[in-house]
C-alpha cells in the first residue's frame, strides 16, 4: 500500500512538496488561537497576494477546502443568484464551472472549445455583444487538455462589456504569468496542491480589482448557507493580518504553515524566474514527445500550458495500461479526464519543483514503456530532442 521505492511524481497535482515545507509543517502543533499562528497566517495572506499580483490589502482568503470550493465560494460571493453568467470552457474543469453555476441557480451559457483548443476572442466578443452577462467564468489552464487561456486579453474584453471576470487559477497560479490587479482580472482563485507546492486542502481566493470589491460587497451579503460566507471569513483574515486572533471555523493549521513556507520559497525563486523555468521544462517535454512521434493535444505552442501536457497515445496503446506500466518504472503520470480524450491520451504534470532531470527521466521511461507496449518508437528519439532543447535553453 505504501510504496517503498523512490518515485517521480508527474501528475498535475498533488505535486512533490519540498522537504523544508514538510519539516516546518510537522515541527510542532500549531494552535489556531495562538499569536504565533496568527502571524504565520497573516504572512501567508500577504505573500499569496504577491504571487497572484493582487494589490495590497484586497480581500484575500485562505480557507480549508479544495479548488472546487474556491470556485464555488468565488462565484456565490461576487455574483447575485439568478444572474446570467458566461462560461468559457476548454474542457473538464471548464464544464465544472458550468455545473457549479447551474447548481447554484445561475442562468448559464457555455461557450465550448474543441479539445485542445481555446475559445476565440471573437466568439466571446460575439456572445457578449448579443447578451448582457454579469460574469465570465474561465480556467486559466485547463488541466484536462493542457491549454492556457489568454487571461490578459479576456480581462480587456470583460472590462469593455462590464462583466466580472472570475478566473480559476488552480493549474496556473505560481507557474504562468499573472498580474491580477494590473491586468484587471477581477477574481482569482486557486488551490494549494499544484504549483503552490503545498499538500491538498486549502482554497485560496483574491478579489483583485475595484469592480471585484463592489461585486463582492453586494453579493456576499446575500450568500445562503454558512461556511461559504466570505464576508465572515474576511473578519478572520483581517484579524490574522493585523496579528490578532479570531475564529469562524477551525483553519487547516498545518497546511497554512506549509503554505507560508512554500510561498516564501516561491517568492525567493522570483515569479519571473519561476514562470520561465516552467515554460522551459514544458517546452522540453513537448519537444521530446513530438520527436517520439506523439501528438500533443494542445493545438499550438502559444496556447500550450507551462504546467500540464496532454498527449495522444500511439495506436493500440491503452492509457490505463500505459499509466500502470509507467508506475512500475516509478514514474507516475495521469490518466485522461476530458470525455473526448478518455481512451486515447495521457497527461503529464510538470509544476512546482519539477526539474530537467524529471523531464528527461519521464521521457526515457515513456520511450521504454511505449516500446514494450508495441508502439513504433525509436529509442532515444524523444531524449535527443529534449536534450537538445535543454542545451539550447542553456539548462
Ligand atoms: N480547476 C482546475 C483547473 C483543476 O485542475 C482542478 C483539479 N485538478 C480543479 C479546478 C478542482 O480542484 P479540486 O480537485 O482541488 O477541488
Amino acid at each position: 500500500m505504501y510504496p517503498d521505492e523512490r518515485r517521480i511524481l508527474m501528475t498535475p497535482g498533488p505535486v512533490v512538496f519540498s522537504i523544508d515545507t514538510l519539516r516546518y509543517m510537522l515541527s510542532t502543533v500549531y494552535e489556531h488561537t495562538s499569536l504565533d499562528f496568527a502571524l504565520i497566517y497573516g504572512e501567508a495572506v500577504r505573500k499569496f497576494r504577491r504571487v497572484v499580483g493582487a494589490r495590497d490589502g484586497v480581500p484575500t482568503f485562505i480557507i480549508p477546502g479544495s479548488g472546487t470550493l474556491a470556485m464555488e465560494a468565488s462565484l456565490v460571493n461576487t455574483v447575485k443568484p439568478g444572474s446570467r453568467v458566461l462560461v468559457v470552457s476548454h474542457g473538464y474543469f471548464g464544464d465544472r464551472w458550468a455545473r457549479i453555476a447551474s447548481s447554484n441557480g445561475y442562468d448559464v451559457k457555455v461557450l465550448e472549445a474543441e479539445p485542445g483548443d481555446i475559445v476565440g476572442e471573437d466568439v466571446i466578443v460575439g456572445e457578449l455583444s448579443k447578451s448582457r452577462y454579469e460574469a465570465i467564468l474561465v480556467n486559466h489552464v485547463e488541466t484536462s487538455t493542457g491549454v492556457r487561456a489568454d487571461i490578459e486579453g479576456l480581462a480587456r474584453v470583460a472590462r469593455k462589456f462590464d462583466s466580472l471576470l472570475v478566473v480559476d487559477g488552480v493549474s496556473s497560479v505560481a507557474a504562468e504569468p499573472l498580474e491580477c490587479s494590473n491586468w484587471g482580472v477581477d477574481v482569482v482563485l486557486t488551490a494549494s496542491q499544484k504549483a503552490l507546492e503545498t499538500p491538498p486542502g486549502l482554497a485560496l481566493i483574491s478579489m483583485c480589482t475595484e469592480k471585484a470589491l463592489e461585486a463582492y460587497g453586494e453579493a456576499s451579503k446575500n450568500v445562503k448557507g454558512f461556511y461559504l460566507r466570505l464576508s465572515e471569513w474576511e473578519k478572520v483574515m483581517r484579524a490574522y493580518e493585523e496579528g490578532r486572533i479570531s475564529y469562524y471555523a477551525t483553519p487547516a493549521t498545518h497546511l497554512v504553515v506549509a503554505l507560508e513556507r512554500s510561498l516564501e520559497k516561491i517568492l525567493r525563486e522570483g515569479l519571473e524566474n519561476r514562470v520561465k523555468r516552467h515554460a522551459a521544462l514544458a517546452k522540453t517535454l513537448r519537444a521530446g514527445l513530438e520527436a517520439m512521434g506523439l501528438k500533443i493535444v494542445a493545438r499550438g505552442e502559444e496556447i500550450a500550458a507551462n504546467t500540464v501536457t496532454a498527449a495522444y497515445t500511439p495506436p493500440g496503446v491503452n492509457p490505463s495500461e500505459l499509466r500502470s506500466k509507467m508506475t512500475t518504472r516509478n514514474v507516475i503520470i495521469a490518466m485522461p479526464l476530458h470525455p473526448a480524450l478518455r481512451d486515447k491520451s495521457f497527461r503529464i504534470g510538470h509544476m512546482g519543483s519539477v526539474n530537467a532531470n524529471d523531464i528527461i527521466s519521464t521521457i526515457a521511461a515513456l520511450e521504454r514503456t511505449l516500446k514494450t507496449l508495441g508502439a513504433e518508437i525509436e529509442l532515444g528519439s524523444g531524449l535527443k530532442a529534449a536534450q537538445e532543447t535543454l542545451v539550447n535553453l542553456n539548462l
